[in-house]
This record gives C-alpha cells, structure tokens and sequence, in this order.
C-alpha cells in the first residue's frame, strides 16, 4: 500500500537548487508551499519554475501552494536589531515610533491602539514575550512585562483571545494572488481569515487574476484566529481546504486547546468534502538535528490518525540543516501510522447522505471496493471531484484518479490516498477503460487477475458527469 497522507514542504534558501528540490520530490514531498511573507515576486516565480522541473525530472506532478502573508502584526525595528525585556519592566508598543529601543518599539499595524484595552494580553514572537496592556494613550500601547525574553526586528504579535480588526487581505496579498495565478499556483492559502466573506472576497480576487487562463486556484483557509473557530462551518463553505496552522493559533488560543481543535477541525473538513493540512513546528527539531524527537514522530502519526490529507514541513526544509532527512522521516512515520489506522467505513456508510448521482456513485465504489476487497479504485476524472468524494473516508486500498487534465493531476497531488496518472480521453468508454487498466499494469500499480473498481461517466469528457461503475478482474475479459 503507498502513503496515503501527503507531505507539504515550504520552499526556503535550503531548498531553492534544483538538485535539492528533485530530491526532495524523489523522497516524497507532494505540495510545495512559496511563504510569501519572505521574498519578493521574482523568487517565488523562479521558484516555481524549478519545483515544475524537478516534477518532471522525478516523472509525478506537485501542486504549489502560494501562502499569503496576510495581515501578521509585527513589531518594528530596533536601533540594536533587538533588546532585552525584564520580567516586571514597563514597554511601549508606538504605531508612531520609527526605530524601537530599550522603552519602546515601533508598529507595522498602525490601528492596534485602537483593537486593545487594560488588561489585554500581547504575546509576541509566538507567544515566548508576554505584554499586558495597562493603558493606551493615543498611538502609544503603555504594557508592563509578563514574561520577558529578547525581542528583535519584526517579530510577530498576537493578541490572546483573538479580537484584532485587521482585515485578512492586505494590499500585498492582492498583488501576491495575482503573483500566484500567474505562476500556477495549484492553492493559494489565506492567512488570519476571520470569516467567509475573507475567503470570498479572495476568491473572487483569484477569478479576475485568472480571466481567460481556466486556471482555477483551490483555497486553503488558514486557521488561526481565536475568531475563526465559531465559523469554521461557514469559512469551510468558502473554502477547498483548511489549514490547521498551529502556530499562529496556539497563541491566539492556547497551546492545551490546539489538539482537540486539530482533531475537530479534521472531521469537520472530512465531513464536509474539503481538504485539511497540518501544520508547524511538526519536525521542529530536524532543522538542526538529523533525527526527530519522539514527540515529533507521535505529532505526525496522530494527525494521520486524525484523518489529515497532509502534513507540513515550514523551517525544516526552507532554512533546515536536513531538509531531504526530514521529508523521509516524515514520509516513514506516516507510513507505518496508516497501517495501524482501522477503517470504519461501515459508519460512514451508516450516515452518509448524498442526492447527487455521481456523489453515489463515488460512494457505491468504495462500498464495492471495501467489501471485495479491490486492489484498486479507479476514477475517470475530468475536475477531480470524485477522487475528492472517494478520499474523504478511509479504506484500504489506493485511489487513482486518471485525467487528461494536468491541473487536476496537480491539484489531487494534496488529497489523501489518491494518486493519479493521465489517461488521454476519448469518446470510447470501452477504449478508455481498458486503457486505463493497461496503464495501471504499465506502472505496475496492478497486477493480471487484480479486482479493481472503476468510475466513469458517459458521454465522456464532462466534469460532474460520473454516472457509472465497473468491476473488473484485470487481463480478464
Ligand atoms: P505561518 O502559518 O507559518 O505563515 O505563520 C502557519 C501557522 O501559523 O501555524
Ligand atoms: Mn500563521
């Protein structure tokens, strides 16, 4: 059985060579993320030409997924590059304050003084510096010192309970989605979204940029504002997928809160036909070390217990000693994780609801697959949505959506358990199946006499169109 659970990698200067990125395809990254909170337009475009290369030098398509900056609220910078704070010290956040010192630090978000009042709680550089408001006074943000630490350029600042005005897309990120359509992003991921109308309006924002091209980018909302979570029905509406981003999140939330909201975040997607990511600090430590600690390993198993279509590597494979070591050790624990993971289809099959044909079709496959006990399913695919279906529910064999179109391939390279290969269409349902069934022989994925489901819809070549289902033993016939 291969991996089910896909493997997102953020592209960064240690893995920008073309050598790098091939191996890191070759050892099994799926997804690669371009961080737009770091570079300018022409280092992403660069960078995305070299992942369709190394995708073509390993021979398996790769989906690039443009994460948006969003509107992070940073500090500014400091006379010194950072200063010190003492537990009990008196700091001053000044939206007005151009080069930080040992009293005070500037602001990027010009409006904070207006979003905090007494008692507020700031946690800044992930939540390791703790500020608590006790008095705004025009622009400046008067805290004393909770938790002290260094502070240098830039770092980030949350507010504890969530709550900051900022809207989710920023001046930048509506140039960056144009960036991103122009480079082919498979997903752009939206950061801080608060609500629907945040993923709406970058939707629409994606539609115009991809006038004329038919290129259409899924959107990946991600998760990481206290606000977020009440809504997450609606967000998960707007959205393709959602990203567990826990690094934002646990210090908006709290670090104890993020497990169970993981869990819950991942069944919800799942139940919902969307895709779920999760992501940060999963391999912290192998951005110096070689080897994982066992939490890390325990970290990755669990969310592939929880159902995730992917995990996500950040620091450790864009600023990491061991990016390729990473990506295999990660490869490795998913893995093993899978093979312990029981399927409880037969609930699935209790609750499901469907009104749509090819929706019951996608169904009745894996219903049929499960209990034969089918090597394979088989998807004919025009936009994917089947595969979709399909890989929303567990079962034990691997799911290949075939499609002429590359930008599914790509797209379908983030579902859980589903693979795919073009198959070049026809208007012969006959021909097109035993082709596909030839193809799967060819890249050894099925062997003669193998049991394998099919879907396929008639006439041929609509999306949405999936209307029938076939069981065959292969070479057979
Ligand atoms: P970031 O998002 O890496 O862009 O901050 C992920 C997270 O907050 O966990
Ligand atoms: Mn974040």
């Amino acid at each position: 059985m291969p991996r089910a659970t896909k493997i997102v990698a953020t592209l960064g200067p240690a893995s920008d060579t073309l050598e790098m990125l091939t191996r890191m395809v070759a050892a099994g990254v799926d997804v690669v993320r371009l961080n737009f909170s770091h570079g300018k337009a022409q280092d992403h475009i660069d960078r995305a030409n070299r992942v369709r290369e190394a995708a073509k030098v390993v021979g398996r398509e790769i989906a690039i997924m443009a994460d948006l900056q969003g509107p992070k609220i940073r500090v500014g910078k400091f006379a010194d590059g950072k200063v010190e704070l003492e537990p009990g010290a008196a700091f001053i956040l000044d939206a007005q304050c151009e080069l930080g010192d040992q009293t005070r630090a500037g602001l990027d978000y010009k409006e904070l003084p207006r979003d905090v009042v007494p008692n507020d709680v700031l946690l800044l550089n992930d939540g390791l510096i703790v500020l608590v408001v006790e008095k705004v006074q025009g622009s400046e943000i008067h805290t004393r010192v909770r938790i002290g630490g260094t502070l240098s350029n830039n770092k980030g600042i949350n507010k504890q309970g969530g709550g900051l005005s900022a809207p989710a897309l920023t001046a930048k990120d509506m140039e960056d989605i144009k960036t991103a359509v122009a480079l082919g992003a498979d997903y752009i991921a939206v950061s801080f979204p608060k609500n629907a109308t945040d993923m709406q309006m970058a939707r629409q924002l994606a539609t115009i940029a991809a006038t004329g091209t038919g290129h259409k980018p899924g959107l990946i909302a991600k998760i990481e504002r206290a606000e977020a979570i009440p809504r997450l029905d609606e967000i998960l509406q707007a959205s393709d997928g959602i990203m567990v981003a826990r690094g934002d999140l646990a210090v908006e939330v709290g670090n104890a809160a993020v497990p169970a909201l993981q869990k819950r975040m991942i069944k919800l997607a799942r139940e919902n036909n969307k895709l779920a990511i999760t992501a940060t600090q999963m391999m912290e430590s192998m951005i110096v070390n070689a080897v994982p600690t066992r939490a890390e390993v325990s970290d990755v198993a669990n969310a592939v217990l929880d159902g995730t279509d992917a995990v996500m590597l950040s620091a450790e494979t864009a600023a990491g000693k061991y990016p390729i070591e990473t990506v295999e050790a990660m490869a490795a624990i998913c893995l093993e994780a899978e093979k312990s993971y029981a399927s409880v289809l037969d609930n699935d099959f209790m609750n499901a609801r469907f009104t749509r044909i090819d929706q019951s079709i996608a169904f009745g496959a894996l219903f049929t697959a499960y209990h034969l006990q089918a090597k394979a399913i088989v998807a004919l695919t025009e936009s994917g949505s089947t595969a979709l279906w399909m890989s929303r529910h567990d079962v034990p064999m691997p799911i290949y959506a075939l499609t002429p179109n590359v930008g599914t391939q790509r797209k379908l390279a983030l579902y859980r358990n589903v693979r795919t290969l073009n198959l070049s269409q026809s208007f012969d349902r006959d021909a097109v199946l035993r082709a596909a069934e030839l193809l799967l022989l060819e890249k050894e994925q099925v062997a003669h006499g193998d049991t394998i489901v099919l879907t396929v819809g008639e006439p041929m070549g609509q999306a949405g169109g999936t209307n029938s289902l076939k069981i065959v033993q292969v070479g057979h016939r």
